[in-house]
């Protein structure tokens, strides 16, 4: 068994709160200098930056989980990943069709740029990634699990847009692989405000804005290898594979 770092959500300069460093190149850079292993790419409703990072990040030996930080009808958001790339297109269609067309205001919520490997800017996404899609979180969930991928509720402590904040409770019957706390709670006090089992696995991300943020919280993945199938059993804790969040700025 061998442990890997990972930080799951990371923004890109697709996100419009993400700043304009946060491009692919400089994401892999920063995700090379913290020595991290792993890497979600998980921009607001959108996946269509991730293909360029796995790419680069190949280059240096770092493996990225591609997909997108949804926000369900409910407004709660949750980290999708997809286990290939003709996944990800697929689900990048149901977003398009689940994203009510509401023009994005620049001055107002930020850039929403798509670019290359060489952060040369491919096209700017009209439409604002940040609204609510039409799908609720269960629809969202059983999309996610049909196309093979992972599905985790993002920062569950959060005072907005998290399942709690939103819902108040884990609707019976929704299936995810791990609830995701961010760098400002304990992994002990998460479990024991929201009530959740040891056996649910928690990760810890740091839901990086800008690149100093990349790996300010992290999460440790003890398992063979970096495959998805490998992935996804230590977040299901299988036989003796597991995750060890690792929040730094505990309060
Ligand atoms: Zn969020
Ligand atoms: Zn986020």
């Amino acid at each position: 068994m061998k442990v890997f770092r990972a930080d799951l959500h990371i923004h890109t300069v697709l996100s419009p709160c993400g700043d304009l460093e946060m491009s692919p190149r400089n994401i892999v850079e920063e995700a090379a200098r913290k020595k991290l292993d792993l890497i979600g790419i998980t921009d607001h409703n959108s996946t269509r930056q991730a293909e360029v990072v796995r790419q680069l990040a190949h280059q240096r030996g770092i493996a990225v989980l591609t997909g997108a930080e949804v926000t369900t009808r409910e407004e709660v958001h949750c980290l999708a990943f997809l286990p290939d790339e003709e996944r990800r297109l697929l689900f990048q269609h149901f977003l398009d069709e689940q994203l009510p067309v509401i023009p994005n205001s620049e001055g107002r919520f930020g850039y929403q740029a798509l670019v290359d490997a060489s952060d040369n800017i491919l096209e700017l996404e009209e439409r604002l990634l940040i609204t609510g899609l039409r799908a609720g979180i269960g629809e969202v969930e059983q999309e996610v699990h049909r196309l093979g991928g992972l599905f985790i509720p993002a920062h569950i402590d959060r005072s907005v847009n998290s399942i709690f904040s939103q819902l108040g409770f884990i609707p019976p019957g929704l299936h995810f692989e791990a609830l995701e706390i961010t760098r400002f709670v304990s992994e002990e006090s998460a479990r024991q405000r929201f009530g959740i089992a040891e056996a649910v696995t928690l990760t810890a991300s740091s839901d990086a804005h800008y690149p100093q943020d990349i790996g300010a919280a992290c999460s440790l993945f003890y398992m063979h290898d970096l495959s998805f199938a490998e992935i996804r059993l230590a977040l299901l804790g299988r036989d003796g594979r597991k995750v060890m969040p690792q929040p730094k700025e505990n309060r």
